[in-house]
């Protein structure tokens, strides 16, 4: 078990493959894979939930009877 080498591993998170600690645009394999990452936030495919304004509560609270 002599000369063992300690290597992190990562994988790209848009295409799974493996990354090198070396790779400058860590943890993505590449800048492509990178921007397609922001691309997914940016097209909301991660869903971030906002509170409702004031003005949709107060719409929504009328009970008038
Ligand atoms: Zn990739």
């Amino acid at each position: 078990m002599a000369g063992e080498k300690r290597v992190i591993r990562v994988s790209c998170p848009t295409c799974k493959i493996p990354v090198s600690a070396e790779n400058p645009d860590m943890p993505f394999c590449s800048p492509r894979c990178r921007l397609i990452d922001l691309g997914k936030w940016a097209s909301g495919a991660y869903v971030i939930s906002e509170p409702l304004s004031d003005v949709d509560k107060n719409n929504v609270d009328i009970e008038d009877d």
